[in-house]
Parts: structure tokens; C-alpha cells; sequence
């Protein structure tokens, strides 16, 4: 009974609307990943990339978001210092 909608985690992730390139982002290398993820524009169309819930891969709107809307994960944070 007692439910917490806040216990599943995911982060954003940045995809291209391109399948092409979404194909060629996926393969990129976790280090390479995170460096891409501080990007604006898909480097290899140039077209805006789009925000996604890794968990529900449902589109945003923002990177501020701590929460998804769609499915009510927690999202890491981008800027990790430890
Ligand atoms: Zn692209
Ligand atoms: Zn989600």
C-alpha cells in the first residue's frame, strides 16, 4: 500500500530525431557519452537533439527536471562532483 513514485531512477538522455544518428550516439563510448550529452546540436546532421527518459524514453522539455512527468523517475545528476 504504501507507494513511493519517486524510488525508480533514470537520467536524461540526449538522442538525435535521426535514426542514422541515434544509431551512431548509442555506440559512442560511456566517456565520449558524457561529453556528447553537454551538446546542443547533433554533430553529425546538425539538427537539435531531443531530451529523453532513459527509463520511459518519453520526450522533455528541459534538463532542469529532476523528476520525469511521464513516468516519475528520479533523474541523476548531469553535474556529478565528487
Ligand atoms: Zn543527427
Ligand atoms: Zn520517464
Amino acid at each position: 500500500m504504501l507507494e513511493k513514485h519517486s524510488s525508480k531512477n533514470s537520467s536524461i538522455e540526449k538522442i538525435c530525431h535521426d535514426s542514422d544518428c541515434a544509431e551512431k550516439i548509442s555506440n559512442l563510448k560511456p566517456e565520449h557519452y558524457n561529453f556528447f550529452k553537454t551538446f546542443t546540436y547533433c554533430p553529425y546532421c546538425a539538427e537539435e537533439l531531443m531530451l529523453i527518459c532513459q527509463n520511459c524514453k518519453e520526450q522533455l522539455n528541459s534538463t532542469e527536471y529532476k523528476f520525469c512527468p511521464w513516468c516519475g523517475s528520479k533523474f541523476a545528476e548531469i553535474n556529478e562532483t565528487k
